[in-house]
């Protein structure tokens, strides 16, 4: 199959056309408008099979993370999501492999309302580049740098869920040496695990109801405590994490110590949830956006005056033990280039 007969059949026609996009695929160019008092917001990501996925990932779960990891970098800075270009390389064309992809990528437009404008299709290693692109009003952007000493640290959902699901892939995590729960219990823990990796949670609407109350946010893709750092340095402030208030999934408690799931929780990436710093004035606003929101919110720490990360348990500092590598290494080799 021609470059232009995978496009036609897989890439060509798949949503419901926004009325922004004046060309789609098929021509030299996407050509888009953007509503006026909008900003444009652009991020790009790219999943290369054996650093970013294992080699034998399902290809529905390689397009839900391509889509997801671009899509929560638009719900960081509080963009709500309007188109995605697609630039693949392929090593052959596997019909029900571009099936499967293709299918995933479509539902997931769908169901954000995004339309696939673009993108390249070549021949090479298996890689997949999302470029995302939405809207957020210029004076409600949520950058990294807004934080002041005092604001209240934030985190979406829960953390560590993916490092362990991919510790399980790697058959370093063994869910079935747990003995003191049923072997349905650990197939579901399991399963539940595996799909917090292949398959985040892109934080859309918390990114689009919280940009005017927080002051800064941030996605973890490569661990808490790594990326709160970025915040850090980038509104020049310090910061408490209470390691004891860490959001553990009821899964990832039953398969580990609370040591490790602390570990999990700070070190291993591909969360995708949101970190966000809340200013103490805007309190009130915050719990009126909780109260309307599926997602839970949970109050893990301070930013302070210094320029230094504390973790603390119970009060006391908290000297982490069995640590990952320090902020996640996206897993099968060393990728010190991404970020995301
Ligand atoms: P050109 O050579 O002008 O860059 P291409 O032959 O690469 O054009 O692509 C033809 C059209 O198909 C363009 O509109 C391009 O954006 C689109 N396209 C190519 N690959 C993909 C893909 N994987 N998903 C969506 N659109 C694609
Ligand atoms: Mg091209």
């Amino acid at each position: 199959m021609k470059e232009f007969n995978i496009i036609e059949r897989f890439f060509t026609g798949q949503s419901q056309p926004r009325h922004d996009v004046i060309v789609g695929v098929g021509d030299d160019c996407a050509i888009t408008t953007v509503p006026a008092n909008q900003a444009l917001a652009t991020t790009t990501d790219t999943l290369v099979s054996g650093v970013h996925f294992l080699a034998d990932t399902a290809p529905s779960d390689i397009a839900h993370k391509a889509m997801a990891v671009n899509l929560s970098d638009l719900a960081a800075v509080g963009a709500i999501p309007a188109w995605i270009s697609l630039a693949l390389s392929l090593e052959d064309t596997d019909e029900d492999w571009l099936d499967e992809f293709s299918d995933t990528i479509a539902r997931l437009c769908e169901y954000y309302s995004v339309n696939l404008i673009g993108g390249d299709t070549t021949r090479g290693p298996l890689s997949i580049t999302i470029t995302a692109q939405g809207f957020v009003p210029p004076g409600s952007i949520a950058t990294r740098s807004g934080a002041q000493p005092g604001d209240l640290l934030y985190v979406t959902g829960s953390l560590g869920d993916a490092g362990a699901g991919l510790d399980i892939l790697l058959n370093k995590l063994d869910i079935t040496a747990l003995t003191d729960i049923s072997s349905e219990e650990q197939t579901a823990i399991s399963q539940y695990l595996v799909e917090r990796h292949h398959r985040p949670t892109p934080r859309v609407l918390s990114g689009t109801s919280l940009r005017r109350i927080i002051s800064s946010c941030i996605d973890l893709s490569d661990g808490l405590r790594g990326d709160i750092q970025h915040i850090m340095r980038a509104s020049s402030c310090g910061a408490i994490i209470n390691v004891d208030a860490l959001p553990i999934s009821s899964q990832l408690s039953a398969a580990v110590s609370v040591e490790q799931a602390i570990s999990y929780a700070l070190s291993a990436g591909d969360d995708y949830e949101l970190c966000f710093t809340l200013p103490q004035d805007n309190t009130t606003e915050f719990e009126l956006a909780m109260h309307a929101s599926n997602v839970s919110y949970t109050c893990i720490g301070q930013m302070t005056g210094g320029d230094q990360l504390e973790l603390r348990l119970h009060d006391k500092p908290y000297q982490p033990t069995n640590l990952l590598t320090a902020a996640f290494e996206h897993q099968f080799g060393a990728d010190p280039a991404h970020t995301s």
